[in-house]
């Protein structure tokens, strides 16, 4: 089945009960039972909820996995994740990375024991020299967020296997509909799907999609045993965003690209980071790995000042500025005071996240409108 008809239908079916084309929202918390285990495959909704499990057959569809798992938010499945590890154990991860990964990181799981090494990961074989027997995870997210830095899945997914480690992709950026990190040999998939998946700026939640059934069931332990899990409502909303990802992702593509190139050629602007530029110093690997570029991209300006970023976002009106990306509207953000404020100035810096940058998720509107908007707000 190609990508487009697996947003709609994979891993999907009718509703047994009546035949309900899209499944029903199925509120509830428990589930009669005929006699002491005597269910239809559902006790309690912590566990398993049919709204929840059409969305996790859903999500593993779209990764080409085998299964899918969903959580409350982004940072429930990180949290998932580095739940699987134990004191002692040490983590390689991108050193360009969202900021909430990086505090979850350092302030939650360091005081549990777990040691975080965090590094560019742009030359792979560099990954080596951190790799000692502790070491049980890599961390990767592609493109970064955000500087859209590219990293090689494949040649990290071979270092990943020689030394038998796990490698996990956040995947929020990229969405299926532009890489598959299972099919480079990533064990783990990881999704804020809050972002793209969703869609519609209007549900936070999160994601991860295995092959491997071992891992599976760790993963589903720690959902179930740990708890943070997402409701039916919201599982609703994240499959109906997945039907539309494809020709929404088709026009952030597009969009993308028609800003990237308007930027490139303003006089004001200093730099823009977008891995579809030949200009992009990672453009063929983006190219070996992704299907298109997608809507995120950065860019600062000469002006290399806090006050002058702020003011171009002030200015925007099409673009809204907020925190959060993927959704259908155009949103700018300032990364050093929004996203990235809670990883300090000095390790910010080391990965060009300066105060000028700015950051762009661009969104399916007419293109004339946002290019129009950043030029009122770049004079
Ligand atoms: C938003 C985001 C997260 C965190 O997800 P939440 O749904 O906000 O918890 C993790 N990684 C990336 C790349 C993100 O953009």
């Amino acid at each position: 089945m190609k990508f487009n008809t697996k947003a709609i239908h994979g891993g999907q079916k009718h509703d047994p009960a009546y035949g309900a084309v899209m499944p029903p929202i199925y509120q509830t918390s428990t589930y009669a039972q005929t006699t002491p285990g005597g269910h239809k495959g559902y006790e309690y909704s912590r566990t398993h909820n049919p709204t929840r499990n059409a969305l996790e057959n859903a999500l593993a569809s779209i990764e080409n996995g085998t299964y899918g798992l969903a959580f409350g938010s982004g940072l429930a499945a990180i949290d998932a994740v580095i739940k699987l590890l134990k004191p002692g154990d040490e983590v390689i991860s991108t050193n360009d990375l969202y900021g909430g990964t990086y505090r979850l990181f350092t302030q939650i799981f360091e005081s549990f024991g777990v040691k975080f090494h965090f590094i560019g990961m742009n030359n792979a074989p560099n990954i080596e020299n951190y790799i000692n027997e502790n070491t049980k995870l890599l961390w990767v997210e592609t493109p970064t967020n955000p500087m859209m830095n590219i990293i090689d899945i494949k040649t990290v997914a071979a270092i990943a296997k020689k030394h038998q480690i796990l490698l996990a992709v956040d995947n929020t950026f990229a969405t299926p509909y532009l890489q598959q990190p299972l099919d480079f040999g990533a064990d783990i998939v990881m999704h804020s799907a809050t972002k793209y998946l969703g869609g519609h700026s209007d549900v936070v939640m999160g994601a991860l999609i295995v092959n491997d059934k071992g891992l599976a069931d760790r993963l589903y332990f720690i959902q179930n045993a740990s708890g943070a899990i997402c409701g039916p409502q919201d599982s609703f909303l994240v499959l109906r965003g997945i039907k539309t990802l494809h020709v929404r992702m088709q026009r952030h593509c597009e969009n993308g690209a028609a800003v990237a190139k308007y930027l490139t050629t303003h006089p004001k602007v200093e730099a823009v980071y977008w891995p579809g530029l030949e200009s992009h110093p990672n453009h063929e690997i983006a190219k070996s790995q992704m299907n298109d570029f997608g809507g995120m991209i950065s860019f600062s300006t000469k002006e290399d000042s806090l006050e002058g970023a702020i003011k171009v976002v002030e200015k925007l009106k099409v673009f809204t500025l907020a925190e959060s990306l993927g959704g259908v509207e155009s949103l700018a953000g300032h990364p050093a005071s929004m996203t990235h404020a809670s990883i300090p100035k000095k390790e910010r810096e080391k990965t060009g996240v300066k105060d000028s940058l700015i950051r762009l998720s661009v969104g399916i509107e007419a293109i004339e409108d946002l290019i129009a908007d950043l030029e009122q707000a770049l004079v």
